[in-house]
């Protein structure tokens, strides 16, 4: 009879793989990607699963300075003196609507 390790399905060895994460405490190395897909983290470091994966994240942290960036506009403009200002008349930098 043959050991079940060798013959087992798959999805047991993947199961067998969990386990072994589990035990050996890096199954936090297992980790989910923004574009949906698990992956294995090699390095703690690492949080994408490809460099497409790495360019995208980036955008994102672009992306997330310019809402900072919006949102200091926000602040800006409800900004007492600034709403003084505009009732004066007189124009008010990046006021303009989208
Ligand atoms: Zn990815």
């Amino acid at each position: 009879m043959a050991p079940v390790e060798s013959t087992g399905p798959p999805a047991a060895q993947f199961l067998k793989i969990i386990l072994d994460a589990l035990e050996g405490g890096w199954v936090g190395r297992f980790r989910q990607c923004l574009c949906g897909r698990w992956f294995f983290a090699l390095t703690n470091k690492k949080a994408v699963c490809s460099d497409a994966c790495r360019f995208q994240k980036f955008k994102q942290g672009k992306d997330a300075f310019n809402e900072e960036r919006a949102e200091y506009m926000r602040e800006y403009r409800s900004n007492p003196r600034v709403k003084a200002r505009k009732a004066n008349g007189q124009i008010v930098p990046g006021s303009k609507e989208k």
